[in-house]
């Protein structure tokens, strides 16, 4: 889950990792009330999960209260890499002497945290990274010690900075490695982190990932990843961990399966029939009835969904199971609409019988593509 700036920056307030004073809004009259709240000049900046937004004019300031509101209207709104800014957060300009970088990752290789720090802040890390290698020092952090002196003191001999920022810098990165362990982080990146002409050290932009297996003891990112999806039927499949991913605007199928590649092969293959596929649907594993029914019922409620095909491999998951999920849930319903159905494993016959005695409509299939092959035939009720 990659947090976008300004919870990245709640984030770094509760941990003391100075960031500037400032307000988040979602339309330009929202500006306007909170425009004296603040002290100018000010960063307009666009809240999106992706970076680069300086580039993409996704980043501007502003000199008074007339200008906030004129530069918030021309960045609300604006796509950035395919991301709609519905969200700008407005701070108080800092005065920059320097730019540094420094972030936090779960290093893979030698299966710790890495601190990586660069005296090049505010410019792209990997090209840092190619054109001056020598620029981008990366420690491992043992995490029963945790952060030591001699780490600081070796970021700013390597990076040839004055000792007299070790303090701050100890203090920060301190604290930013406190968060990261606490927040079950994979990421947290400040770029750049600026040095002030009075020797203060500020995060003016945040990155954050964490960890999703751990969202589950991380209620406050759990609550803003739902606060961010507005689609009721992708919350209400998660409240039962189930995955729904809206697709095509005009797709009319919805594949369910048990497992994301399957998902995904499913949708290529109906894809090359050219049929649009509207919803993408991932079981999980181990799917009782009972979940199926309410997998089936969460899809088809969908009003643009009018076919609805399944393939399931049963391991865990048994076909009978799956079966009678489907039956319940379809049963329940006044509406009729088309389920194409695979079912391929434990119980598989059982699981016939149960689609077979199914008063809908219901085509039982024996493979994936002569599942799509069904469906390509039926393309005008589609
Ligand atoms: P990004 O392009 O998505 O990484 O957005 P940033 O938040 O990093 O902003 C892009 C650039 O804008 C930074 O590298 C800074 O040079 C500049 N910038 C951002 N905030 C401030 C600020 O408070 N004061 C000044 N002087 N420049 C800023
Ligand atoms: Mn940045």
């Amino acid at each position: 889950m990659d947090l976008m700036e300004y919870k990245a920056k709640e984030l770094f307030d509760k941990y003391e990792v100075p960031t500037q004073k400032g307000i988040v809004a979602e339309c330009p009259n929202e500006i306007k009330s909170l425009a004296d709240t603040i002290d100018y000049p000010v960063v307009v900046k666009a809240q999106v999960q992706t970076g680069g937004r300086g580039k993409a004019g996704g980043v501007k300031f502003a000199k008074n209260e007339q200008e906030v509101v004129e530069v918030g209207k021309s960045i609300l709104g604006m796509d950035i890499k395919g991301h709609i800014v519905k969200k700008v957060l407005i701070v108080e300009k800092a005065e920059i002497a320097r730019e540094l970088y420094v972030s936090i990752i779960l290093d893979r290789l030698t299966k710790s945290p890495m601190i990586i720090f660069s005296p090049m802040g505010g410019v792209d890390i990997e090209e840092t990274a190619k054109t001056d290698p020598d620029k981008v020092i990366k420690v491992e952090v043992d995490p029963l010690i945790g952060i030591n002196d001699y780490t600081i003191r070796y970021l700013i001999n390597r990076g040839g900075l004055q000792t007299d920022l070790f303090n701050k810098l100890h203090g920060l990165l301190k604290n930013l490695y406190k968060m990261f362990c606490e927040y079950d982080c994979t990421l947290v990146e400040i770029n750049p982190l600026a040095v002030t002409p009075g020797g203060e050290l500020i995060a003016l932009d945040g990155k954050v990932s964490v960890d999703d297996s751990a969202l589950s003891r991380q209620s406050d990112i759990l609550e803003f990843r739902n606060s961010l999806d507005e689609n009721e039927l992708v919350l209400e499949a998660r409240s039962f961990g189930f995955l729904y991913i809206p697709c095509e605007p005009e797709g009319k199928v919805a594949v369910m399966s048990n497992g994301s590649g399957m998902v995904m092969s499913c949708m290529d293959l109906i894809s090359k029939e050219g049929i649009e596929v509207g919803v993408a649907f991932d079981l999980g594993g181990g799917a009782t009835a009972d979940r199926i029914a309410e997998a089936v019922r969460i899809v088809l409620s969908n009003e643009k969904i009018n076919t609805l095909f399944i393939s399931i491999f049963g391991g865990i998951t048994r076909c009978d199971e799956v079966a009678r999920g489907l039956k319940a849930a379809l049963e329940s319903r006044e509406d009729d609409k088309m389920v194409v159905i695979r079912i391929e494993g434990t119980n598989k016959e059982k699981g016939l019988e149960v689609l077979n005695s199914i008063s809908g409509n219901v085509i039982p299939v024996n493979s994936i593509r002569e599942g799509v092959k069904e469906l390509a035939a039926r393309r005008e009720m589609i």
